[in-house]
């Protein structure tokens, strides 16, 4: 059994989930409607069976989404080390957010979709088949129609996430120029 944390987010300054929570309201009008616990964010596996079988993708994804728990596979962490260690910390984190704000973007998308007539919790595995299909036609990850989006929120995300660094940085600068 993999370990569900329902408390990842907390690992991101609340500026950034609260960010992320604003975003998801503006892209999914249901976010807020109640359907969702107010301000759900998605639980992670950071090590499970589904993300080490995921790993092996041709496309080797750092994160798989399904029935909307994010699991982390093992290039996860390779990749966040790369960063790390050419860019720095903060480089780091902002990779993190940005992979965690995009399969968010899955999750809350298949916690979205309605369900089959009297199945209850059904909609996520629609999402998936629907996902499946449009994946025969469109192998190219950054290409597929549910894809788009998801690619297009990390990039926002992670421009939102840097420029809260920059603030800082900036503001640590004019105490340092001005005592
Ligand atoms: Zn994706």
């Amino acid at each position: 059994m993999s370990y569900k944390d329902t408390g990842y987010y907390q690992k991101f300054p609340e500026e950034w989930v609260y960010f992320l929570k604003d975003e998801l309201a503006r892209e999914f009008p249901e976010y807020t409607s109640g359907k969702l616990l107010n301000g759900y964010l998605p639980p992670v596996c950071r090590k499970s069976l589904v993300g080490k079988i995921a790993s092996k993708f041709p496309s080797k994804p750092e994160g798989i989404t399904l029935g909307g728990v994010v699991y982390l596979t093992p290039h996860y962490m390779r990749v966040r080390n790369l960063f790390h260690a050419g860019s720095g910390a903060e480089a780091a984190k902002i990779y993190e957010f940005g992979m965690y704000a995009h399969e968010t973007y899955h999750a809350i998308d298949q916690e979205l979709t309605p369900d089959f007539p009297f199945l209850k919790g059904s909609g996520k595995w629609k999402w998936l088949m629907k996902y499946i299909a449009r994946l025969i036609k469109t192998p190219n990850a950054y290409k597929h129609p549910m894809e788009i989006p998801a690619y297009l929120f990390q990039k926002h995300l992670k421009s939102l996430a840097s420029k809260t660094l920059e603030k800082k940085a900036s503001l640590n600068m004019h105490s340092y120029l001005s005592p």
